[in-house]
């Protein structure tokens, strides 16, 4: 995953932004397109990748005007490469270029089939106009004859909408996704711990869920859900299957823990708990002035994590209590 963009055109009250914005101890919120120039040094690795997924991360990425040409880069090795957008600044020209590029696949973020609901928890955002953007693809991928590429929506599941997953497959579907990558809302700022869906009876979710995989497999869609409870012996896949790269160079193990921050949810004892607590950062190096394979790929701190993973080392900080690696979010 490779993070474009900290500049963001909407206002959404859950974002990570909110977490920068409000916490002084992070340093304010950085407002920064990545250049090719800086992406161009890890041209000696970019042989040995398979895939990139590029994201705003803190923000979107249609907003870093050089986003085409680093895009281009990429896949100039051969990547499978897709990006990750808002759908505010979506139109005919962008998806156009889509299909040119060989863009592989795309995920836009849509958190509700209902008007209201979707633009409450995207501030700033116009509903019709996403959802007009969302047509396009279909139509220019049949006029592209890019039969291949995917289309899907990532769903955040709240407590204010989970409910609403069955008649969403059917409004996907209507749209021509192919694939749904539902999560768990991550609690960034204490104001919206009451968003989550920990707290939500595992008994509905596991009624749900069974409903949501039925009807989507009889619509044709691939639907990801979260994991309801954590299981026993799980290993992060993010510590030995790629890597996180941040504006400003940061490489992370995974795309949650980027820096030292407060976190409201961990998982122990196989249930998920609430408690304040302070996460340390993943960061394993930065590719700006570091080697990428022998100080950040294979660095103390990637050996460190790897390690305490597969000796289920408690002390380890933020891997020891992340429920992430459970795949519940
Ligand atoms: S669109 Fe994404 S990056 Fe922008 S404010 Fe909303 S959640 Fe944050
Ligand atoms: S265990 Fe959690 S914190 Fe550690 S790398 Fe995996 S997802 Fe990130």
């Amino acid at each position: 995953m490779v993070e474009v963009s900290t500049v963001c055109n909407l206002r959404c009250p859950g974002c990570e932004r909110v977490l920068y914005q409000t916490d002084p101890a992070l340093g304010g919120l950085p407002k920064s397109n990545v250049s090719l120039k800086n992406l161009k040094k890890l041209g000696h690795i970019l042989p040995y990748i398979y895939s990139t997924y590029f994201v705003g991360g803190l923000g979107e990425p249609f907003l870093n005007p050089e986003f085409w040409d680093i895009h281009h880069f990429f896949k100039s090795f051969g990547i499978k490469t897709g990006y990750f957008t808002n759908a505010s600044l979506i139109d005919e020209n962008k998806i156009k270029t889509t299909f040119r590029e060989g863009v592989d696949s795309v995920l836009i973020s849509v958190d509700s089939h209902s008007r209201q609901r979707y633009e409450d928890i995207k501030k700033g955002s116009s509903f019709d106009k996403a959802v007009e953007g969302i047509r396009l693809f279909s139509r220019y991928r049949a006029a592209y004859k890019r039969q291949a590429f995917q289309l899907g929506l990532n769903f955040i599941f709240r407590s204010d909408n989970y409910g609403d997953i069955l008649d969403y497959l059917d409004f996907a579907k209507d749209l021509g996704i192919d694939f749904i990558n539902a999560s768990g809302f991550i609690v960034h700022v204490k104001k919206e711990k009451d968003n989550n869906i920990f707290e939500i009876n595992n008994e509905v979710k596991e009624q749900l869920f069974n409903q949501a995989h039925q009807k989507a497999r009889r619509l044709g869609i691939r639907l990801r859900l979260p994991n309801i409870k954590p299981f026993r012996n799980c290993l992060c896949y993010h510590l030995w299957h790629g890597v996180c790269i941040f504006y400003n160079g940061d490489v992370c193990a995974c795309p949650f823990f980027r820096t030292r921050r407060p976190f409201y949810f961990h998982a122990d004892n196989d249930k998920v708990f609430y408690e304040e607590r302070m996460y340390e950062n993943t960061v394993l190096g930065n590719y700006l002035n570091q080697d990428f394979l022998t100080q950040i790929w294979n660095g103390p701190r990637a050996k460190e994590l790897r390690r305490s993973e597969l000796v289920g080392d408690k002390t380890i900080n933020p891997c020891a209590f992340c429920y992430y690696k459970y795949d519940l979010h």
